[in-house]
This record gives structure tokens, C-alpha cells and sequence, in this order.
């Protein structure tokens, strides 16, 4: 449903949260997030309202400066705190966040369980993290380019790896915007979240992917060939 990535020099838990915060209005079950720490890819979600995610963080707090969140509006798998995004793999390497449906989940959920997968939600989201693991063999981007191919559906995703200081993000029908800062960078499924801190947003379009570190960011589409969209200034206040 909402989904907020962040990379730069702020603390990301204060961008996701607030973030997440501004699309509230579009209802949501649960909501996750996971920030890039000295120790890893750290993950916290909660079923039930973003106050109690904000209640957990401040009991366990997270401290980092790349992370992704996500506000669920559950299609697969009831809203419980397991089936919150993330969804890490099982190594807890990979992390992802998804809007949409993958159409052909239980196929793919079946072929990776007999590969040696195991699951830890209900959800068809899952099953993104572990194809992304499957075919990852040192470059994010490409894994997740070939990961998608094997999915049919709609999705807006967010992908992070330990291994690497970036966000991979791509899009079919769900929508995605990015917020263009300096040696920041944001990314988000609607405008209103990245106000507070940029006013310059590139829409994507359907079938782009983009890749983003606080150096800036490229575009490509599902085939790989680079893609370049407008930046808009945005002067409406949400
Ligand atoms: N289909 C996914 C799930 O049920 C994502 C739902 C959403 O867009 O929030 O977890």
C-alpha cells in the first residue's frame, strides 16, 4: 500500500516513519521497516497501526542511514506481524517491500520450496525475496531484473542488500516517485511523503527499474536499456 525508501545522510528510521505517516490516509493492517545498521539489515514490523511500530522502535531503536518502509494492505495471508513487509530471506541478506499482487506466486512459491526455500509468511510477496536471492550473484540490479521476469503481476518493489550501500526499486502499474535531494535520495508510492524534503520528484514510468545511492540514480528498463524521465518541481503543498 505506502512505501518509503530513503539513502543518504539522515537518520532513515525519522524519514520512514514520518513518511509512512503522510500516506496513512490510504489505509493500511501493518507496517514495517528495515534499516541498514552496523550490524545488518535490521527488520521491525507490526500488525495494527503505525504507532505501535513507533512504540516498538522506541523501546528498540535502529539506527542508520539507508532503509525502506511500508504501510500492507493485505491481499494474501491474514494482517499479522509475520506477514508485515519486509521480507527478508532466510540469511536475512536481501530485504524487500512490495505493493501489489504476484499473480503467479504459488507456481513460484512451489519451485523455490522445492529448491530448498522456506517461508516465513503467507504472503506472495515473499516469494520476491527469495527468487532475488536466487539469482543474485553480486550485482542487485540484475537480480532483480531477472527475478521479475518470472513474476507476473502488479508490483511496485524495493530491494535492498546488505552488501550494497543502494536501493533497487521497480515498477509495473503500482505507482512509484522518486524525490531527487542532494547527496540524498528518496523513493516513495506517492508525492505527499517526500514534501518535507524535496520539492524535485521524477514519476516513473510502468516497467522502470532505478537503482539509487546518495550519489544520484539511474533508470533502466525491465530489458536493461537506460530510460531518462523528466525531474518535476513540485510547488503544491500536500
Ligand atoms: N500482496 C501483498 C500482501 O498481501 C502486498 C499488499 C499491499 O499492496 O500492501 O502482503
Amino acid at each position: 500500500c505506502g512505501i518509503v525508501g530513503y539513502v543518504g545522510f539522515r537518520n532513515a528510521r525519522d524519514v520512514l516513519i514520518d513518511g509512512l505517516a503522510k500516506l496513512e490516509y490510504r489505509g493500511y493492517d501493518s507496517a514495517g521497516v528495515a534499516v541498514r545498521t552496523d550490524a545488518g539489515l535490521t527488520v521491525r514490523k507490526k500488525a495494527g497501526k503505525l504507532a505501535f511500530l513507533v512504540e516498538e522502535l522506541a523501546q528498540e531503536p535502529v539506527s542508520g542511514t539507508l532503509g525502506i518502509g511500508h504501510t500492507r494492505w493485505a491481499t494474501h495471508g491474514l494482517p499479522n506481524d509475520r506477514n508485515a513487509h519486509p521480507h527478508a530471506t532466510e540469511d536475512g541478506r536481501i530485504v524487500i517491500i512490495h505493493n501489489g499482487i504476484i499473480e503467479n506466486y504459488l507456481t513460484l512459491k512451489e519451485g523455490l520450496t522445492e529448491r530448498g526455500h522456506s517461508f516465513k509468511s503467507e504472503t506472495d510477496s515473499e516469494v520476491l525475496a527469495h527468487l532475488i536471492e536466487e539469482k543474485y550473484e553480486g550485482d542487485l540490479e540484475t537480480a532483480v531484473r531477472a527475478a521479475l521476469a518470472e513474476v507476473r503481476g502488479a508490483y511496485g518493489i524495493v530491494v535492498t542488500h546488505v552488501d550494497h550501500r543502494e536501493i533497487v526499486a521497480a515498477r509495473t502499474v503500482s505507482p512509484l516517485v522518486m524525490g531527487v535531494g542532494d547527496g540524498e535520495m528518496f523513493l516513495a508510492s506517492d508525492v505527499p511523503a517526500l514534501l518535507p524534503y524535496t520539492r524535485r520528484m521524477v514519476y516513473l514510468h510502468d516497467g522502470d527499474m532505478v537503482v539509487l545511492s546518495e550519489d544520484g540514480y539511474r533508470i533502466t528498463n525491465l530489458s536493461g536499456e537506460r530510460q531518462s524521465r523528466d525531474v518535476v518541481h513540485i510547488d503544491w503543498d500536500a
